[in-house]
């Protein structure tokens, strides 16, 4: 009761027991592309990503990165990044090629998800046989010495699927399990049109889908791999 009154709860609170009741979980914030472009055989995601500390730097475990007044670019095979530098936030535009799309986002995802989260516990810093990682006060950078081993990206990450997480995605959709239980994927879009021209499209391979909520959602069997989905919504955005 003294606590409650302290922090301003009802009676009611107390008689009824609404302190048992938990906070709902926060859900881990995603950053998707702002853009996504079909240039030929290339694909280009655009992104606005906040600035933080070791972003532009981590970018070295990628290629040389060439940094210009307010702009930089890495590039690594098939795999070119441009970015601008902006006072809040880093503007990116990773292009890469078609074929190897689902290498290059496992690859992308988890560095610039773990570049934006790190915390600098320094768990990853021995993994690295250049002795390239060095700890600062609030994150690791990466020196010249990297040779792109990606040793340190195999390591498991402290932060990673933590729900402080802010995780960077690739694709223009989120395929999320169904909240009600059901044994259902949800395919999260951006807004209903690209909805209902996903679902024409993956109804034409015979696969069985269900529209909601004016196309922004669609609902897929659990049975249907996570995997097989996302490549053919990313093969129906692009070559149809
Ligand atoms: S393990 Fe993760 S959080 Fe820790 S230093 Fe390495 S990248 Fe940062
Ligand atoms: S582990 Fe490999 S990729 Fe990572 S910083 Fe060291 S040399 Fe570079």
């Amino acid at each position: 009761m003294k606590y409650a009154k302290e922090n301003g709860r009802s009676d009611e609170w107390v008689k009824r027991g609404l302190w048992r009741v938990r906070r709902p979980k926060r859900r881990k914030s995603i950053i998707q592309p702002t853009g996504v472009e079909d240039c030929g055989g290339e694909l280009v995601f655009k992104y606005r990503l906040p600035r933080s500390g070791s972003l532009i730097n981590r970018l070295k475990v990628v290629g040389d990165l060439q940094v210009n007044n307010r702009q930089f670019e890495v590039k690594l095979n098939s795999i070119n990044i441009h970015g601008k530098i902006e006072d809040e936030c880093v503007e990116l535009q990773v292009r890469c090629d078609k074929k190897g799309y689902i290498n290059t986002k496992t690859f992308m995802e988890k560095l610039l998800s773990r570049s934006l989260n790190c915390i600098g516990c320094g768990a990853c810093i021995s993994s690295c046989p250049q002795g390239a990682l060095q700890a600062t006060e609030r994150d690791v950078v990466v020196s010249d010495k990297c040779d792109r081993c990606w040793n340190c990206l195999k390591v498991p990450c402290v932060i990673e699927d933590s729900e402080r997480m802010t995780s960077v995605k690739m694709d223009p959709f989120m395929i999320s399990p169904c909240e009600k239980g059901l044994a259902m994927n949800h395919i999260l879009l951006p807004n209903g049109e690209l909805g209902e021209v996903l679902a024409r499209r993956l109804r034409a391979k015979g696969i069985d889908i269900e529209i909601h909520e004016g196309g922004r959602v669609l609902c897929v069997s659990k049975t249907f791999p996570t995997w097989r989905l996302e490549r053919y919504l990313m093969n129906s955005l692009f070559n149809e």
